[in-house]
């Protein structure tokens, strides 16, 4: 049996970051990838995704921006086909890229699924290899319908395996990925049908974020059905699919797309051979240090369930290196005030707790809220007036900041500073105490009263 020091198994974000860190320290590491390197984020997730935001973003700017400039562009053509073909090849570039760094680090590679046989033996492609330290960074993937016909719609990873675009899509779900994969197409020009079972979409973002998008994409001819729980998918014989929902609606488009959540990669792992615990939906119980309940097995990413990013992900694997592989016993990721933007139209960025949250949390009278509603430069000249709106959540006598959240043109670009400040614990003072940059959209989050 081959051995190692550190088994990495999935070469996702995660998985790639803690190999390479450890590699790096001199550790004997194999790191396992059962389908493409990089993951999700870099072949069916944040990459391709941005991507498409930006082109997006960009038939958006030139057909509905551009004239209130006097510019008066034509889009001659838009071509699906090769936007997805330099999408590819761009990602093709980055496996290169990834290769590149694990060679560098002297990871060793195999391709194949590994199973655990035991806490510290892996199987792969029929061989065993053993390590005294083993990382699960599997991940996670889309779950699928179980209603009848939920086999039509496609899924996250079927969205970014489409070649032409769909003329008229139905969106399933509530979360971030169907907000973020409808507003890319209805940028597009596709006609979207955006359906979600509650009364609005994000429940888990400040409330402020969901109202203004539904506003937003409204606006911007998307069509969006609050409470509607479908039922059953039908094919008609026109190749088109009808959506039946339960309160008696239909919708029909040449594609469903279901973005209805994501499940654990921990179903085929053979975790059942070790002392690996897997809670009830099937995540990696593990605690502050990346440790599940298997002495030397850790486990980062999607598949512990707790914030799925790939910034976190690589964090929390880079970490994990630092404290097993470099004598840093007592690093370890926070996964407090983590930044986050959704690429939708237009962009959303939200850090800490939401107003809804912070007063359950310390009461409605430990809470002020800071508000701006405002229509952003960009559309001074525009009979389309966009609006932005920010809040802060601030905290007791001192205003400690606990949350920051923002709907408008340039707030993903806006955030990450602003989450350094928070994460040193700025106060509503300090905001106020930095001089605002004039004239930015910006600005007017040191200049709330
Ligand atoms: C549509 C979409 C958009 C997203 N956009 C963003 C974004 O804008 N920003 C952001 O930060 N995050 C985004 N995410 C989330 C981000 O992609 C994930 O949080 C991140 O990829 C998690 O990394 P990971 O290492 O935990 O898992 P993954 O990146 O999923 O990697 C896990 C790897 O393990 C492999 N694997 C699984 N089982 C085995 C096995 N038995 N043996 C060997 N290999 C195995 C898989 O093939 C996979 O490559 C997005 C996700 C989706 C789906």
């Amino acid at each position: 049996m081959k051995e190692f020091d550190y088994i990495v198994v999935g070469g996702g974000s995660g998985g790639i970051a803690s190999a390479n860190r450890a590699g790096m320290y001199g550790a004997k590491v194999l790191l396992i990838e059962g389908n493409k390197i990089g993951g999700t984020c870099v072949n069916v997730g944040c990459v391709p995704k941005k991507v498409m935001w930006q082109a997006s973003s960009m038939l958006e700017m030139i057909e509905r921006d551009a004239p209130s400039y006097g510019v008066q562009a034509d889009i001659e053509k838009f071509d699906f086909k090769e936007l997805v073909a330099r999408r590819e090849k761009y990602i093709d570039f980055l496996h290169g890229a990834y290769y590149r760094g694990l060679d560098s680090n002297h990871v060793e590679r195999i391709e194949g699924y590994a199973t655990f046989k035991s806490d510290h033996v892996i199987s792969v492609n029929g061989e065993e290899y053993t390590a005294p330290n083993v990382l699960i960074a599997t991940g996670g993937r889309p779950s699928q319908m179980t209603i009848p016909g939920g086999e039509f719609a496609i899924d996250s990873n079927g969205f970014f395996e489409l070649t032409e675009q769909p003329k008229d899509v139905v969106v399933l779900g509530a979360g971030y990925i169907a907000a973020e994969l409808s507003g890319v197409l209805q940028g597009m020009g596709t006609q979207v049908h955006w359906a979600f079972r509650h009364s609005r979409p994000l429940r888990t973002f400040d409330k402020m974020l969901a109202d203004n998008l539904v506003e937003i994409y409204r606006e911007n001819k998307m069509k969006l059905y609050d409470h509607h729980v479908a039922k059953e998918i039908r094919q008609n014989a026109d190749g088109t699919y009808s959506v039946y929902f339960e309160n008696g609606n239909v919708l029909t488009g040449d594609q469903v797309l279901f973005a209805g959540g994501r499940l654990p990669n921990t179903d085929k792992l053979g975790l059942e051979n070790t002392s690996v615990t897997l809670n009830e939906k099937g995540f990696v119980i593990v605690d502050k240090y990346q440790n599940t309940t298997s002495e030397g097995v850790y486990a980062v990413g999607d598949v512990i369930g707790k914030i799925d990013l790939t910034p976190v992900a690589i964090a929390a694997g880079r970490r994990l290196s630092e404290r097993v592989f470099n004598g840093k016993s007592e690093e370890f990721l926070d996964y407090e005030n983590v930044p986050t933007v959704i690429f939708t139209h237009p962009t959303i960025a939200t850090i800490g707790l939401s107003e809804a949250d912070a007063v359950e949390r310390y009461g409605k009278e430990q809470i002020k809220i800071y508000r701006s509603r405002f229509t952003p430069m960009y559309f001074a000249l525009s009979d389309y007036r966009q609006k932005c709106e920010m809040k802060l959540v601030c905290l007791g006598e001192e205003e400690k900041i606990i949350g920051l959240h923002a709907i408008g043109v340039g707030v993903d670009e806006m955030l990450q500073g602003f989450a350094v400040a928070i994460k040193m614990g700025a106060t509503k003072k300090d905001f106020d105490d930095t001089v605002a940059i004039h004239p930015t959209g910006s600005e007017e989050f040191v200049t709330m009263r």
